[in-house]
């Protein structure tokens, strides 16, 4: 599709935020405002970081066999 017009109507920068779809702003480009390009921003510090989904620590893992333990005495 070649489009190489230039188009009245639509502003050249204009394009839709990422996060929202909403009319992206000049101060918050290509976002439409603060909160999408935070949103966005934490995104790549948590992708980054590979934030564990669940992570058991082994006082834990402890904590909850002498629990069951305790629950079930005949188990061992
Ligand atoms: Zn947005």
């Amino acid at each position: 599709m070649t489009d190489k017009r230039p188009s009245s109507d639509t502003p050249r920068r204009a394009r839709p935020c990422p996060e929202c779809s909403k009319l992206s702003v000049e101060p918050f480009y290509p976002f439409c405002s603060k909160r999408c390009s935070d949103v966005d921003l934490n995104r790549w510090l948590s992708g980054s970081y590979s934030v564990p989904v669940v992570e058991l620590e082994p006082e834990d893992l402890a904590e909850l066999e002498a629990r069951q333990n305790a629950e079930d005495p005949d188990r061992m």
